[in-house]
């Protein structure tokens, strides 16, 4: 008797995540037995150019000596204790290092990025009871934003289809519309896009003077919502907005931190400084779940409090700060440290876009635009006049399915193809990727 195939196995057994269980059908997952730098390797011996970073975690490559390393040492002093009550040096040094490289005095940590988010939004409701302004009970968000899938990640991300089901369940948050600059009007420049949007978000915080606990952003490049990129002037302006309006800033750099974007940070460009950060995906390398939400001095210090006082913050995940993730993230720093990374980025950035140009003028090209290492190519119908194809034709899916045949790992949102690979990536394995997203893209748009 044959024994059943990983494949078989895994449809019977799993329940794979933003999988529409008929995808299965043609396309089921391929099990992966190993990974090493941009490479991961199928049982069946074909090997696949991780040009996603297997979903933005992974940033200096799969099987990194460095941090095998720190995982591999750590592991055998301390794999784990409880963060209440105990503590760790990796978590001590990494929260150190952490506060000196954002300006942000405390860490506090969860696993996933969503969790990071629930954090954020309960920690800035709190904050703001503690100061005796219980009026506050409202998030602004952006449209088209994405900060995750649990109920309150969800209630503050702007996505159609994941939160329809959910709405009855949700928060109901103001939504200000997107700086996108995509969606320009002629003549317009990215920055007018920026002002013109960030007007409407200052009506909001004025109509709802008192109520507002904060405003949460993804800086500079709207990931999960087709790479759709803005111009920093927009966080300048919301910096300056909410300090008016005296409302927290949260940065969900969840996606662009950790050199994504040409800084170590996406607020650098704007020269801000945002009054809670979210890090998770890249902060282990890609290695092990961590998050961390990040806050200035003066929301800490309006959680002092006594046993029995409901100023105490007190949320609690049984993983916080676990030793091996943290080991992996400074391992992730030292890498940083170790070498001029944010520069290399630069150049690799550079031939990203060379490698890429060519497809602008393609009929069925709407845009290309790109922020330091995530370089996105928006399909259409009509690139001119930038008529979307329906949804429903599934063009991107084409691009993905031709990817994985000719060995690469492009996983559109939609009809957007990007680029947002680990950065030990070569300039030789940029001009492949461009040349299968080209072909992809020729072959999905013909019909
Ligand atoms: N925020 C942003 C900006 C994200 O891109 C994501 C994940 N794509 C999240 C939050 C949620 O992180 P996680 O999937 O780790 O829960």
């Amino acid at each position: 008797m044959n024994h059943p195939s990983w494949a078989e196995r895994d449809r019977r057994a799993l329940w794979h995540p933003c999988t529409p269980t008929r995808d299965l059908d043609d396309l089921p997952p391929i099990p992966i037995r190993s990974a090493r730098g941009v490479w991961l390797e199928a049982y069946d011996g074909r090997r696949y150019l991780d040009a996603i970073s297997s979903w933005w975690v992974n940033l200096f490559g799969h099987a990194h000596p460095v941090i095998n390393a720190a995982i591999r040492d750590q592991l055998e002093r301390l794999e784990h204790v409880m963060l209440a009550g105990f503590t760790h040096e990796p978590v001590i040094r990494l929260s150190e290092r952490l506060a000196a490289l954002t300006g942000l005095g405390h860490s506090y940590y969860a696993s996933d990025g969503s969790a990071a988010v629930e954090i954020a939004l309960k920690m800035s409701f709190h904050y703001w009871r503690n100061r005796g302004e219980h009026r506050r009970t409202r998030y602004i968000c952006l449209a088209n934003s994405y900060h995750g899938e649990t109920l309150g990640a969800l209630s503050v991300s702007d996505v159609g289809l994941y939160r329809q089901v959910y709405e009855p369940l949700l928060l109901q948050p103001l939504v200000a519309p997107s700086p996108d600059a995509y969606v320009r009007a002629d003549g317009e420049s990215a920055a007018d896009v920026a002002r013109r949007q960030m007007s409407v978000l200052e009506h909001l915080l004025e109509q709802h003077a008192g109520e507002v606990c904060a405003v949460i952003v993804e800086p500079l490049v709207q990931c999960a919502g087709g790479m759709r990129m803005h111009d920093p002037l927009y966080l300048r302006l919301l910096r300056a907005a909410c300090d008016r309006h005296r409302v927290h800033l949260i940065a969900d750099e969840i996606a662009v931190g950790f050199g994504r974007t040409g800084t170590m940070f996406a607020c650098e460009q704007a020269g801000i400084r945002p009054d809670l950060l979210l890090l998770g995906k890249g902060l282990t390398g890609g290695y092990l779940p961590l998050s961390v939400c990040l806050v200035s001095d003066e929301i800490y210090n309006a959680f002092d409090s006594e046993h029995g006082s409901p100023a105490a913050f007190l949320h609690s995940h049984s993983y916080t700060g676990n030793a091996l993730a943290c080991a992996a993230a400074n391992a992730t720093l030292d890498l940083f440290e170790s070498g001029d990374v944010l520069a290399r980025n630069r150049e690799l950035a550079a031939h990203l876009a060379r490698a890429t140009a060519p497809l602008a003028d393609h009929a069925h090209v709407a845009e290309i635009r790109q922020t330091g290492m995530i370089l996105a190519i928006e399909m259409a119908r009509d690139g001119k006049t930038r008529t979307p194809y329906p949804a429903a034709e599934r063009r991107g899916r084409r691009v993905y399915r031709y990817a994985l045949e000719q060995g690469a790992l492009l996983r559109p949102l939609g009809d957007v193809i990007y680029f947002m690979p680990p950065y030990v990536i070569e300039p030789d394995e940029i001009d492949q990727l461009a040349r299968i997203a080209a072909d992809g893209i020729a072959q999905a748009t013909t019909d």
